[in-house]
């Protein structure tokens, strides 16, 4: 367990992001009632896909569709990954959600369905219940918990913490201040007066403030001004103060093969280098997980499993998904193609998205349209603000056009690319002149196609026919 706390600390420490492709999107930016504003959470356009993600979303929470699958389908660049993306920043800290990508399946040191079925378990959660001893060193943390309008925390530092210095820092995590003042304070007085022993279980009564000791808990015994900074009093139902914490941890599955990998260790998940995981580890821990299931000390989370390119998987991956779908902790699969009918890898066969027929019927399929100016004119202002370049409105207006004309990424990739000319120029406002600087330097895919055909006679194994071999 001290394994699993420090794995979830460091998770913590991951999350640090660069400016990345992806990371202006903060969500799937849906109102209260799920539709799609028109820009939110740096999301723009793509409404009716973003509706449908909602409504993904909402049975995701709702636990409604374990072991589903939803297929996004679009153009190159309109938006798949990101609204995956959205969809995963949605799902808040404790929902699992794995991502990789189809192509990657191949290149690991492993086989591919262990490569999948590391997928999966990184996608499925574990909510490991504890209850933890009072450790000497803590700061005291009173939790009172009663039902409250709103969730939150923070009364940290109120009225109540000048009566709790005696005892140390006090956290009174409610957002009802009734709660805060009235019950925090009763409880610190009938505290301070009454001789209460680490271990004891007692009740409050709130009217009179009187503490009725009612048995004994954990804990060794000391008396109460000894306690002070050093108890961590969590979780108390109302009136009732019980000197025990809850702690929960959220581990995936396949955080726990890896720790119990003995060829391993946990030091792997840092790495990444975990290897293939024999199959009775993941037994063992199957049946482990299905007991505290039973003993109430787990629960199951369900997260979400992203393959990006999927078209690059082969049959024998897509059967090993159909059969993974019907396990009972299976996640939610969200897959992702931009290709249109092609060959099923694996096969001779050709199919829409080179998905066979049998596991097409098993996904929704969510579509992406192409962008209109104006959105990758509203795209373009929320990459500009993300990576801190200020760019003139005729910049601007330029940017869309090619935009519009080549694909909305290589418009994207040149705003770094114009700032780096700007900066050169010393200049402070990426103007036009740096835009038509580097769409000249870099090619677009239109371009360097072109430019291959003029001169593919010169480059090594030229394979494209010569219009005399067609005539042949
Ligand atoms: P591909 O099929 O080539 O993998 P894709 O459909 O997954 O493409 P993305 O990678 O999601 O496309 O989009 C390209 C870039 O545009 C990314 O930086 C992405 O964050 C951004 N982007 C796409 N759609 C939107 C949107 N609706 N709102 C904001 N940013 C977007």
């Amino acid at each position: 367990m001290a394994e699993l706390k420090r794995l979830s600390e460091s998770r913590d420490l991951t999350r640090i992001e660069r400016i990345g492709a992806h990371s202006h999107i903060r969500g799937l930016g849906l109102d209260s009632a799920l539709e799609a504003r028109a820009v939110s959470e740096g999301m723009v356009g793509q409404q009716s896909a973003r509706k449908a993600s909602g409504l993904m979303l909402q049975l995701i929470r709702e636990g409604k569709i374990a072991g589903r699958a939803i297929l996004l389908a679009g153009q190159p660049g309109t938006g798949k990954t990101a609204i995956a993306m959205g969809l995963a920043k949605s799902l808040g800290q404790e929902t699992p959600f794995a991502t990789v990508s189809g192509s990657e399946l191949f290149s690991l040191e492993m086989s591919k369905t262990e490569a999948l079925t590391q997928a999966f378990r990184r996608a499925i959660g574990v909510r490991i219940k504890e209850e933890a001893e009072i450790i000497e060193g803590e700061v005291v943390e009173l939790t009172i918990d009663r039902p409250v309008a709103a969730t939150g925390s923070g009364a940290s530092g109120s009225g109540q913490s000048s009566s709790a210095s005696k005892t140390g820092k006090l956290t009174l995590k409610t957002t009802d201040m009734e709660t805060v003042y009235d019950l925090g304070a009763k409880m610190i007085e009938a505290l301070t007066k009454e001789k209460v022993q680490s271990g004891d279980v007692i009740t409050l009564d709130k009217a009179s403030g009187k503490v009725t000791k009612l048995g004994r808990s954990i804990g060794r015994s000391r008396d109460y001004d000894a306690i002070g900074p050093h108890t961590k009093f969590v979780r108390c139902p109302e009136g009732e103060l019980q000197k025990r914490k809850e702690v929960v941890h959220c581990v995936t599955l396949h955080e726990i093969d890896v720790i119990n990998s003995r060829t391993q260790g946990f030091l792997a998940l840092f790495t990444g280098d975990t290897g293939e995981i024999r199959a009775e580890v993941r037994e063992q821990i199957d049946t482990k997980v299905a007991e505290w299931r039973e003993e109430g000390k787990a629960e199951i989370v369900p997260g979400v499993l992203f393959i990006d390119e999927v078209h690059m998987l082969d049959i024998e991956c897509f059967s090993f998904l159909n059969r993974a779908l019907e396990n009972d902790m299976a996640p939610i699969l969200v897959i992702a193609t931009n290709r249109g009918i092609t060959t099923i890898r694996g096969t001779n066969y050709k199919s829409p998205h080179g998905i066979p027929a049998d596991f097409l019927d098993r996904l929704l399929i969510i579509c992406t349209q192409p962008y209109t100016e104006e959105d990758i004119r509203k795209i373009l202002d929320i990459r500009c603000e993300e990576e801190d370049v200020e760019m003139s409105k005729d910049a601007k207006v330029l940017l869309t056009k090619i935009g519009a004309e080549t694909s909305l990424r290589y418009a994207i990739y040149l705003i770094t690319a114009a700032a780096l000319a700007c900066q050169k120029r010393r200049g402070k406002i990426v103007e036009m002149e740096d835009i038509s600087r580097v769409y000249q330097l870099f090619l677009d895919v239109k371009r360097s196609t072109q430019y291959l055909m003029e001169y593919q006679s010169r480059y090594m194994f030229n394979e494209v026919p010569r219009e005399a071999d067609e005539d042949q």
